[in-house]
């Protein structure tokens, strides 16, 4: 068996793996780098064309956040031949999120903004859509390629994270005996406002493929969810009752309905006044997915509907945004991060300057990203200048700034408990910067001395 990680491993990057089986070539996720633009943003597909031996006759996506998705049109393109498995919920948000990225790389390229050309069209995207195979969590499928040896059974797993996601196991036989590997991908063990906590495969297992976005978050696994709630419903309190306005930077999927959920929780017990809450982009439209799916994906409350907590559209218009700003307001907007070009970036500069105003984080900041560069320069007290935007330059930040811990990723001490429960031979860690898989494979090491730990480098060819 050969493993090669297509994308970065060490960062939050474009997730793409390779896996050759006994004959079959399978790809785990086909996401795109969130930073970067036209073919710098795709995972290195070209090393699977580089080698002969390698090819794709399967590729299952974990979940739609584009560092997992946003290549998937692209990897079709190049193997059209390819089957793609994912489960319903993925599909619906999959034909929602991506003709939105078609539109957007459109936009920007019309608009100067860009200069790399679309990857896709949205006319590609409805005809790749029928391509797509769907699957029910925990039931068995086939993934045995054409030239496949020996049969490939792959089982997606619910990952909790957000809605649709899952984690991939496999199993196969090789040489007599049943070999195992299960691919956690972006996952949370334990339960948000809106989505329980994932459900797992039973161990011992060969290899693990796993996650380390929290690795190095020593601060996460020290919170609990209570306190953080409480800590969350306060600052707002605070910024909303002195007549400011509260950016709580979101991911549009995931981190934004749980955060909605959590304000409507806050509302109907009176821990924070009746402001309006605005949103904006495809979040109102993964609202109304996360509804009419609550029946049939994992909930906490089937009965809970995000759409149904009042929420007001994002007038886009500086004009119109200077004059909601003047009211106490909540503003639930992506990018999470605070990228350049997007709303939350936008209405961090207007917002970071003026003392009453607040900005709370309430998903993962990568410290070299404008959320992060937020956090450093109020750590370090008032006035102390960042740079959101760099057109802009340096700003002073006289505003409120809040972390909060509600990531939709399992704290660093919970993985290292699903590597207990699941007892596999190896562990390959992914999805993480580098002080956050070193100090997973550190603490592996140290609980776990029997298994064998590996960090794959991006194209290394890992044999199993
Ligand atoms: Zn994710
Ligand atoms: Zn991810």
């Amino acid at each position: 068996m050969v493993f090669v990680a297509l994308g970065a491993t060490d960062e939050i990057g474009a997730s793409c793996h390779f896996l050759k089986i006994n004959g079959t070539g399978l790809v785990l996720d086909a996401g795109t780098h969130p930073e970067e633009e036209g073919p710098a943003s795709l995972p290195h597909l070209e090393l699977l064309h580089e080698n002969p031996d390698w090819h794709v006759d399967h590729a299952i996506v974990t979940h739609a956040h584009h560092d997992h998705i946003g290549a998937l049109p692209v990897l079709i393109q190049q193997f059209p031949h390819a089957h793609i498995h994912m489960t319903k919920a993925t599909r619906a948000l999959a034909d929602l999120l991506l003709p939105a990225s078609a539109r957007l790389q459109r936009r920007r390229l019309r608009e100067g903004s860009s200069t790399a050309r679309p990857l896709f069209s949205e006319k590609e995207l409805e005809v790749f859509s029928y391509l797509y195979l769907t699957h029910e969590l925990e039931d068995e499928f086939d993934v045995t390629g054409l030239r496949g040896r020996t049969p490939i059974k792959a089982r997606l797993f619910d990952a909790g994270h957000v809605l649709g996601a899952a984690g991939v196991f496999l199993r196969f036989e090789e040489e007599g005996e049943e070999r195992r590997i299960f691919y956690s991908s972006d996952t949370n063990l334990r339960p948000q406002s809106i989505i329980p906590g994932g459900a797992y495969p039973e161990g011992p297992i060969d290899v693990l493929l796993l996650e380390s976005t929290l690795g190095a978050d020593p601060e996460a696994e020290q919170t609990t969810r209570k306190t953080e709630e409480k800590k969350f419903a306060e600052a707002l309190r605070r910024t909303l009752e002195r007549g400011g306005a509260a950016l709580v930077p979101v991911f549009a999927l995931g981190r934004g309905q749980e955060t909605l959920a959590l304000i409507d929780r806050f509302k109907r017990r009176g821990l924070i006044p009746d402001v309006p809450v605005y949103t904006a982009g495809s979040m109102r439209a993964i609202a109304d997915l996360y509804d009419k799916t609550r029946f049939s994906t994992p909930r906490l409350n089937p009965e809970f509907q995000v759409f149904g907590v009042p929420q007001k559209r994002l007038p886009r218009s500086q004009n119109g945004m200077r004059k909601a700003l003047a009211e106490p307001s909540i503003y639930v907007v992506g990018s999470g991060m605070m990228f350049e070009r997007t709303i939350s970036n936008e209405l961090a500069q207007m917002i970071v300057e003026h003392e009453k105003h607040g900005i709370f984080l309430v998903g993962y900041a990568r410290e070299d990203a404008p959320a992060g560069r937020l956090l450093e320069a109020a750590e370090q007290g008032k006035g102390t200048e960042a740079v959101i935007n760099r057109a802009r330059g340096p700003q002073p930040v006289h505003c409120d700034v809040g972390r909060f811990r509600f990531s939709g990723h399992s704290h660093r001490r919970d993985l290292i408990r699903l590597v207990e429960r699941l007892r596999p031979r190896k562990v390959l860690l992914v999805h993480g910067e580098e002080k956050a898989r070193a100090w997973m494979a550190d603490n592996i090491r140290f609980f776990y001395p029997e298994i064998e730990v590996l960090m794959p480098e991006l194209g290394e060819v890992v044999r199993l």
